[in-house]
C-alpha cells in the first residue's frame, strides 16, 4: 500500500542516516511503498543546501552497493527531490518554529495528511529536548498520525532508561513510540515464531520434558573499530545482551500467542522476560563470564586496550557468556546459554536447541551408561547464513546395527537472501504501516535492564583480569568451563 508521510530525520548528516535510512527509504520508493506523497526533512547542525543534501542522498543510495549507475539514475534523482534540509540545533527553540513552517509547507505540497514520522538518529541525550520541543512548538499534528522512532541505547541501566522514557513519554504515548532493535527486523529472527508455532513436530517438543538446553551465540570477528568512544561507555553486556540477546530469548521462551498480532506478541514477550530469573549478585558472578580481547596468536592484531580511543586500563568487556533460566512452566529449569563477543573466530549468529538423550539406547550391546546416542539438535542459522540444521541418528549402513549421526541442512541461497528486505527497510515499512510487532515495548526494555543491571553491578564491584582471550578464539576458557561444569559444550564450536 502506498503511504503518505513526512519523515523528519534528526541527525540527517550522521552515519546511521547515510548508511541505513536513505538506502532503506530508497528501496521502499523503488518498490512503490513510497510514491509521490512523501517528503523527508533532514536536520542537523551543518549548514547544507537542499542541492547538497540531494547529492548526499544519491551517494548514499549508490554506496548501498546496488546498481552502480544509480547515482545518476532518473529514479534516484526523483527520489532525492523529495528531500529537504534544515540546519538545526536541537536546543534552539526558534529552529523548531522554522522546522514546523517547512513541515506544514511540505504537508500541503505533497498532500501528506498530517502524517509525521520523527526519526531520532542522534545520541539519546538529545531525545528529551527534541520530544519536548516537538510538542511545545506544535510540530505534532492533530489531523494525522505522529510516530517517533528511537534507536538504542535506551539508557545505560534501568534508572537512566526510565528517565529517558519519562522524557519522551511527556510528548508521545507508548503506541506512538517505535524502539528499534534491528535484530527484530531480521528475517531469520522473525522466522523463530514460524518455526515454533507453524510446525507440530517442533511445538510439541518445545518444553522442558524434551529440551535439554538452548544456546545462543552472536559472534563478531571484528574488533571495536571506530566505535571505541561509545563502546568504552557500554561494553558487550549493554551493547548486545540487554537488547538483541534478551529479545531473542523472549521469542524462544514465550508462550504461544493466540494470534500473531503486535499486542499478543508484546504481551507474551513481556511475560517471557518477566519469567527470566533475575539473579542475586552472587548468582550473577557464578553464571556470567566476561572477557576482553588480547592480541591474536600472531601478534598482528592489537589488543582492545591499544585500540584507538580505548583506555589502557579499560575494564570494559568485549565478551560475555552466561547462563540464564526461565521460570515459565513450560521451560522451567532449561538452561539458556548465551554468548557474544568481538574478535571471535568468525562472524556468525546461531541458535541451537539441544534435545534430551533418548531414554535408553537399545542399539547398544554394552549396557554402559556412557554409551549414549548423540543428542538431536535443531540449529537456526541467523547470519551470515540463514537456514536450519537438524541433527539426527540413523543406521550406519553396515552389516551390524550401528548408528551414526547425520544432519539435515537447509540454507537460503544467495538469490533468496538477496530478495529479503534489509532490517531497516522492513522496520521503516512497519512504522509506515503502524505495525508495532517488531519493536520493543517499554516493559520489555525495562525488564531487560532489571536482568542485566545485577550482572553489571556484580562485575563493577570486582576488578577484571583483562585481557583474557586471544583474538580469533572463541573467548576465555571460563566460557567453555561454564558449560563443562554442566557436562555440556558449545554446539556452535563443534558444528563448524
Ligand atoms: P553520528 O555521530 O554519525 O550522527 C549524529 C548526528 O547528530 C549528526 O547528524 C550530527 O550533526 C547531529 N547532531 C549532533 N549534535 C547536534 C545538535 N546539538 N543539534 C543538531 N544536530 C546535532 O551518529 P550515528 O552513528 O548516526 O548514530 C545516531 C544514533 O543512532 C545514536 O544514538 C547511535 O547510538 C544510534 N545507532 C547508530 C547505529 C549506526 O549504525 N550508526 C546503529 C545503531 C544505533
Amino acid at each position: 500500500m502506498t503511504q503518505q508521510a513526512l519523515f523528519i530525520i534528526f541527525g540527517g548528516t550522521g552515519d546511521l542516516a547515510y548508511r541505513k535510512l536513505y538506502p532503506s527509504l530508497f528501496r521502499l520508493y523503488e518498490k512503490g511503498y513510497l510514491k509521490d506523497n512523501f517528503a523527508v526533512i533532514g536536520t542537523a547542525r551543518r549548514p547544507w543546501t537542499d542541492d547538497h543534501y540531494h547529492e548526499v542522498v544519491m551517494n548514499a543510495v549508490a554506496d548501498d552497493g546496488h546498481e552502480s549507475d544509480r547515482t545518476n539514475s532518473e529514479l534516484a534523482r526523483k527520489f532525492a527531490s523529495h528531500f529537504y534540509y534544515q540546519s538545526h540545533n536541537v536546543n534552539d527553540t526558534e529552529h523548531y518554529v522554522a522546522l514546523r513552517n517547512l513541515a506544514d509547507k511540505l504537508d500541503e505540497k505533497y498532500d501528506l495528511q498530517g502524517n509525521r514520522i520523527y526519526y531520532l538518529a542522534m545520541a539519546p541525550r538529545f531525545f528529551g529536548t527534541i520530544a519536548a520541543h516537538l510538542k511545545s512548538e506544535k510540530l505534532i499534528t492533530d489531523h494525522g498520525y505522529n510516530r517517533l522512532i528511537i534507536e538504542k541505547p535506551f539508557g545505560r541501566d534501568l534508572k537512566t532508561a526510565k528517565e529517558l522514557n519519562d522524557d519522551i513519554s511527556a510528548a508521545f504515548s507508548e503506541d506512538q513510540i517505535y524502539r528499534i532493535d534491528h535484530y527484530l527486523g531480521k528475517e531469520a529472527i522473525q522466522s523463530i515464531a514460524a518455526l515454533r508455532f507453524g510446525n507440530q513436530i517442533v511445538s510439541s517438543l518445545w518444553n522442558k520434558e524434551h529440551i535439554d538446553n538452548i544456546q545462543i551465540t552472536l559472534a563478531e570477528s571484528l574488533g571495536v573499530e571506530e566505535r571505541a568512544g561509545y563502546y568504552e561507555t557500554a561494553g558487550a553486556l549493554r551493547d548486545m545482551v540487554q537488547n538483541h540477546i534478551l529479545q531473542i530469548i523472549s521469542l524462544l521462551t514465550m508462550e504461544k500467542p493466540s494470534k500473531y498480532t503486535a499486542s499478543e506478541l508484546r504481551d507474551r514477550k513481556v511475560e517471557a522476560l518477566q519469567n527470566i530469573k533475575v539473579y542475586s549478585k552472587e548468582e550473577a558472578l557464578q553464571n556470567f563470564v566476561r572477557g576482553q580481547y588480547g592480541e591474536d596468536a600472531d601478534h598482528t592484531q592489537s589488543d582492545y586496550r591499544h585500540e584507538e580511543g580505548t583506555d589502557e586500563q579499560s575494564q570494559i568487556e568485549t565478551f560475555v557468556s552466561g547462563k540464564l533460566e526461565t521460570e515459565n512452566k513450560t521451560l522451567a529449569g532449561v538452561p539458556i546459554y548465551v554468548r557474544t563477543g568481538k574478535r571471535l573466530a568468525r562472524k556468525s549468529t546461531q541458535i541451537s536447541v539441544v534435545f534430551k538423550n533418548v531414554d535408553t539406547n537399545i542399539f547398544d550391546s554394552t549396557d554402559a551408561d556412557s554409551n549414549l546416542l548423540d543428542q538431536n539438535v535443531l540449529t537456526l542459522y541467523i547470519e551470515p547464513d540463514q537456514g536450519y540444521r537438524l541433527d539426527l541418528n540413523v543406521k550406519d549402513g553396515g552389516q551390524t546395527y550401528g548408528i551414526m549421526p547425520i544432519h539435515l541442512d537447509y540454507h537460503k541461497t544467495a538469490a533468496e537472501k538477496a530478495k529479503i528486505p534489509e532490517a531497516y527497510e522492513k522496520l521503516i515499512h512497519d512504522v509506515l504501516d503502524g505495525n508495532r510487532t517488531n519493536f520493543a515495548h517499554w516493559h520489555e526494555v525495562a525488564q531487560a535492564w532489571r536482568i542485566v543491571d545485577v550482572i553489571r553491578e556484580a562485575w563493577d564491584s570486582e576488578k577484571a583480569d583483562f585481557p583474557n582471550y586471544v583474538s580469533g578464539s572463541m573467548g576465555p576458557q571460563a566460557s567453555q568451563d561454564l558449560l563443562k561444569r554442566d557436562h555440556r559444550n558449545w554446539i556452535f564450536d563443534a558444528t563448524n
